[in-house]
């Protein structure tokens, strides 16, 4: 049976919107304050519920001046709060992280997202951790994630069209999160083809996608995208010695810190765009011209790490359906797929 994205997937998953985010969506969306009877009628739940709510509210951290006669209102909220209600609240999509759960830390949100979508899962299920223990990049290489400051988090995506297109939907997410995060901070950031974000040179951004077949292995299952954000690290001895030369976070690269929810919430407010995009010609066509404006080394020398033997040549942009192109000297045009490939830049990572 063939479904739309929005209504497919079981619903074993328990719908994680609890009335903390909805009073937090409430009390940041007025300038005034919001009287306790108009958050109950507005969220369906007794005054009871508003007060709990509120009170858990102020022990994760939020001043919220209650006024009698008048209401309440939401003064400050703490710096960088990353909690469930936080995120949820900032949310304002239609499928992307309408469900999600988040975890203080988890070996790998991939393997964890495989397992909600084995179980039903819906498209767009989310799950968020605020440390991996076993952070995974491409080929089991490993995945720096320490607590507090980066952004690691998987969706599940149940696609409609067939295994040899998914590889498309990292470029998709590399194309949203840069351009996220160009939207929060301001930095300008460049595509590493194929799952790399860079800024200055040094990546910020990991992506890994996997997907699940059916037994029969003719159909898909599910995706499901795996993202790692460098956010607020402070230094760069907060990275391990091997990966400093070519790691960096946004908050090293912009001078402060950067609210983790807020970024989290834009990210997905964009791939849920863009993936419709994607999803309505099934190529890249309407965001190559995107992505490409951001591809790191585009009419450069570029060297291609294929395990049947590197080469070199320059990187002409992207095909439609995603593959990397590389001019050789004699003119001879090579479509990259990205599979066991890497990329380099002649004089560096990401030059
Ligand atoms: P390339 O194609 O350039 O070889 P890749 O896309 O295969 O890279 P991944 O496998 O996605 O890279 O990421 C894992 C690698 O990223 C690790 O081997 C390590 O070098 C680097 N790395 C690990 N943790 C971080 C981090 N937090 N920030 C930046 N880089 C990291």
């Amino acid at each position: 049976m063939r479904h739309s994205p929005h209504n497919h997937g079981g619903a074993t998953v328990k719908y994680m919107k609890t009335d903390r985010s909805d009073i937090l969506a409430c009390l940041r969306n007025s300038e005034d304050y919001v009287s306790g009877q108009q958050l109950c009628d507005r969220l369906g739940v007794s005054r009871t519920a508003v007060w709990k709510a509120i009170n858990r509210l102020k022990e994760e951290g939020y001043q919220i001046e209650s006024v009698p006669s008048r209401g309440y209102r939401l003064v400050e909220s703490p710096a960088d709060i990353y909690s469930e209600s936080e995120i949820v609240s900032r949310l304002h999509t239609k499928w992307a992280g309408q469900r999600l759960i988040f975890l203080e830390s988890t070996g790998s949100t991939n393997p964890d997202a495989k397992r909600f979508a084995e179980e039903g899962a819906p498209h767009g299920t989310i799950v968020v951790a605020d440390r991996q223990t076993a952070g995974r990049g491409r080929r089991g290489r490993s995945w720096e994630s320490p607590a507090g400051s980066s952004i690691y988090f998987t969706i599940v995506i149940r696609p409609l069209f067939s295994p040899e297109k998914a590889s498309m939907v990292t470029l998709v997410m590399a194309l949203s999160v840069a351009e996220a995060i160009h939207e929060v901070t301001g930095l300008e950031t460049g595509i590493k083809w194929p799952n790399d974000i860079v800024v200055n040179g040094k990546k910020v951004v990991g992506i890994l996608t996997e997907m699940s077949m059916t037994p029969e292995m003719h159909e898909m299952q599910f995706l499901v995208a795996g993202v790692g954000v460098n956010v607020n690290q402070n230094r760069a001895e907060d990275f391990p010695e091997e990966i400093r030369k070519a790691a960096t976070s946004l908050q090293i690269e912009a001078g402060h810190q950067f609210d983790r929810a807020g970024l989290l919430a834009c990210i997905l407010a964009r791939f849920e765009e863009d993936y419709e995009t994607f999803e309505r010609a099934l190529t890249l066509s309407e965001l190559k011209e995107r992505y490409e404006s951001r591809l790191v080394g585009r009419n450069a020398v570029v060297r291609v790490l294929d395990p049947e033997g590197e080469y070199t040549g320059t990187s002409r942009g992207i095909t439609e359906t995603g593959e990397l192109i590389v001019e050789r000297e004699n003119g001879e045009r090579i479509r990259v797929y990205a599979g066991e490939v890497s990329v380099r830049g002649l004089y560096g990572y990401a030059e």
